[in-house]
């Protein structure tokens, strides 16, 4: 065939997904993906069962139940939010809001793995600025990225993959710095994890300055990763142009139905996050003791340094029955489970550790 394709898609890599995970001796734990490991509420499936009898029917486009829902949880206006099919849609359309061909955005880099791809999709040039030594963002940087061809910078908070936040007084100080017509993503998936008080809140910074993006999702902590539904809050000029660019029908009706329960069922997701930032603590803190090198984070999700050893230390992973999300040379993210998925995690680490030590006592 010589159908051809448009000039610069070659530069757009195919999105990963973080791999299944092989199922040995009855369990396998998927640990590469930062899925909620809890089943979905009963009253949010009731919710999707009552709205199952009207799919023959276009989803409302304005889905005006929930937004006004949103609107009245976080103080603002309708007119502040825009919905998609998952976050990273949101992430998209931001982008084709404000960049087109040879303009600029900035982001961290290693950071969330959509964003090179959605910049080059948009045929805008992505600007990676390294992370710090300690895996945070280096703003000092970020900010001499800027040039007059920059039109969006994101802030991954909590980063995904290296569970780093972004603090109050150093967002401050980068906003200082960056001109009032660049848009200023706050990517916020992870929000709901995050307990360091310290940490630059999205929602506070929109209502300080006007060139403030917040996005949220329902995909992490609310565990709706497969009906895909997230969202902005921002000015709204910047939604009127998001709305101009998304895909019409996009967030299905099941999605708003399920976001809508989500909401009515806050308390009850309040506990399973309780639970699982308890499961990071405990996944961090036997990590460390099997010898790795593990940073705080602040997401459903811990970053191993593991450098050279990545690739060996997640075939035993793999072997075990746990899929993580390998970097190689870099290190790994590993996701917060259940109890069980990281006794697994960790059984098979120490393993790996201990097949080290015995080749480095051969070699000696
Ligand atoms: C998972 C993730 C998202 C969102 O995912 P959706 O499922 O598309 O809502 C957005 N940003 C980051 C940094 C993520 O890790």
């Amino acid at each position: 065939m010589n159908i051809g394709q448009r000039p610069g898609l070659e530069l757009v890599p195919a999105y990963k997904q973080g791999r299944a995970a092989k199922v040995v001796s009855q369990h396998s734990y998927k640990l590469s993906s930062n899925e909620n490991p809890y089943e979905p509420l009963a009253s949010v499936k009731a919710a999707l069962e009552r709205e199952l009898g009207q799919i023959n029917l276009y989803p409302d486009i304005s889905a005006k139940a929930l937004i006004q829902r949103l609107a009245d949880r976080f103080s603002v206006s309708p007119e502040n939010i825009a919905l998609g099919a998952g976050s990273v849609e949101v992430a998209s359309q931001l982008i084709h809001a404000v960049a087109g061909p040879g303009d600029e955005v900035i982001f961290a880099w290693r950071s969330f793995e959509a964003y090179p791809s959605l910049v080059r999709i948009a045929g805008a040039v992505p600007v990676e600025v390294p992370l710090d030594p300690e895996a945070r963002h280096d703003l000092t940087m970020m900010a001499d990225a800027v040039t007059s061809k920059t039109r969006l910078i994101f802030i991954c908070n909590p980063n995904n993959p290296t569970g780093t936040t972004v603090s109050t007084d150093e967002l401050d100080v980068f906003l200082t710095k960056v001109p009032a017509n660049v848009l200023v993503v706050i990517d916020e998936a992870y929000l709901h994890f995050n307990l360091d008080p310290t940490t630059a809140v999205g929602i506070d910074f929109y209502r300080r300055y006007p060139n403030i993006a917040v996005l949220h999702t329902f995909s992490k902590a609310y565990g709706l990763a497969g009906l895909r539904l997230g969202y902005a809050i921002a000015d709204p000029e910047v939604i009127g142009n998001l709305r101009k660019v998304a895909v019409p029908f996009a967030v299905t009706s099941l999605a708003q139905a399920a976001g809508i329960a989500s909401l009515d069922a806050e308390h009850e997701l309040q506990e399973r996050i309780d639970q699982l930032t308890k499961n990071r603590s405990a996944l961090i803190e036997q990590l460390k003791r099997a010898g790795l090198h593990v940073g705080p984070s602040e997401g459903n999700f811990v970053w191993a340094a593991t450098g050279p050893d990545t690739l060996r230390i997640s075939a035993y992973l793999e072997g075990a029955g746990v899929t993580v999300r390998a970097f190689p040379g870099e290190g790994m993210r590993i996701s917060v489970g259940t109890p069980e998925a990281t006794a697994a995690a960790v059984a098979a680490i120490e393993l790996a550790l201990a097949e080290d030590d015995r080749s480095a006592a051969a070699l000696m």
